[in-house]
């Protein structure tokens, strides 16, 4: 009883604004992007890598939610429509880019869906998108760009240029440089010349990028480290004292499943790095994947390597082969169509939880940052 009124007394001295604050906002939001890491992949990403299931650092994360990823008109998304939903909250089709669902892909274009990254721009915060794969791939492109057709790399990055909300994204780090500039070159268009018109450089490594750059673009061909890209990142975009919104993706596709779980790996250890950066009180960590994929482990037992017969395998099969069938993990080079988990942390994590369509993950950050649509 003494306890009760000490509480309502403490209470009665906060002003009335505090007391009816509600959940704490988030200064910062991280998504981080597992492209095509599904249950399966963790799973065996957890057992290859630490011996046992349960045991990756975002399988400690207390909110988990399980997440839709099907797109407009179907089952089993691609990376463009599965994006899309993540960050605008729309569903659209397969190889649409942050359009609506009236798109013809490759015909016609349909409606401008507004981005998070977008929304933050807007708001005046810093933004930055990373990837280990093509930077103009349909996952880093659905934060920044718009288009009828995934394949139109360049006029996606070119649109880093002609922001629609603020000055553009801050941020882009990520690979495909020599693919990227010959598409522009296809176009009649010079992505170096587009730069410079904004008063901007795209640098061919990190290692130019200036040591306390706020803002930087550098698509790198070769040898691209997302740890060191990701660092940087948050180092540059912690300089906003409003907060910010960072992307990073990193592909988990397991066609080849030892460079696919590894890749997984060392992810969630770049996520665990990650989180002592920033203060974990204003900072929003969402970790999901775009689709599943059709990766299982079927057998093995503890103590035996997880992948025991992929060498041999690799002695008598072309690399780029569509299945494999080892002694514990068979593969089947294509997306599925099950739910993904969500994991979060931080302000705003509490709203991760049961089952919800892709398209609340938008919902998710919108509601962390205190926005509305
Ligand atoms: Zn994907």
């Amino acid at each position: 009883m003494i306890r009760f009124l000490v509480s309502t007394a403490l209470v009665c001295l906060l002003p009335a604004s505090a007391a009816a604050k509600g959940p704490k906002k988030a200064k910062n939001v991280i998504l981080l992007l597992a492209d095509a890491g599904g249950i399966p992949t963790l799973n065996a990403a957890s057992i290859l890598g630490h011996g046992a299931p349960q045991k990756l650092f975002l399988q400690s994360w207390e909110h988990i939610g399980l997440s839709d990823t099907s797109p407009a008109g179907g089952w089993v998304t691609d990376s463009a429509a599965g994006m899309t939903a993540i960050v605008t909250g729309k569903k659209t089709h397969n190889g649409v880019i942050s359009q609506g669902d009236d798109t013809v892909r490759g015909k016609q274009d349909g409606a401008t869906l507004k981005t998070i990254l977008e929304y933050a721009e807007e708001k005046g915060l810093a933004t930055g998108v990373l990837s280990n794969v093509l930077i103009a791939d349909a996952t880093p492109a659905a934060c920044y760009g718009h288009a009828n057709d995934r394949g139109k790399h360049a006029e996606l990055f070119l649109q880093i240029f002609e922001p629609r909300f603020g000055d553009g994204v801050d941020v882009v780090f990520g690979p495909g440089r020599k693919r990227l500039w010959e598409s522009a070159q296809k176009i009649g268009k010079d992505i170096d010349a587009a730069a410079k018109q904004r008063g901007r450089t795209v640098y061919s490594s990190l290692a130019e990028v200036p040591a306390d750059a706020r803002r930087a673009l550098a698509v790198v061909d070769d040898g691209f480290d997302l740890n060191e890209a990701a660092k940087r990142a948050v180092k540059a975009l912690q300089q906003n004292r409003k907060g910010f919104f960072l992307m990073i993706e990193s592909d988990a596709h397991t066609n080849q499943p030892e460079a696919g779980l590894n890749r997984l790996i060392a992810f969630d250890k770049l996520i665990r790095e990650l989180t002592t950066m920033v203060n974990p009180e204003e900072t929003l960590f969402l970790f999901t994947a775009d689709h599943s994929f059709d990766l299982r482990v079927f057998s093995g037992k503890r103590g035996e390597p997880l992948l025991k017969g992929y060498d041999e395998w690799k002695k008598t099969h072309e690399p780029n082969e569509r299945s494999i069938k080892l002694a514990s993990v068979r593969m089947d080079n294509s997306h599925t169509g099950e739910e993904v988990v969500v994991a979060a942390r931080g302000p705003g994590a509490e709203r991760v939880r049961g089952f919800m369509p892709n398209t609340h993950l938008f919902e998710i950050m919108m509601a962390a940052y205190g926005w509305a649509r």
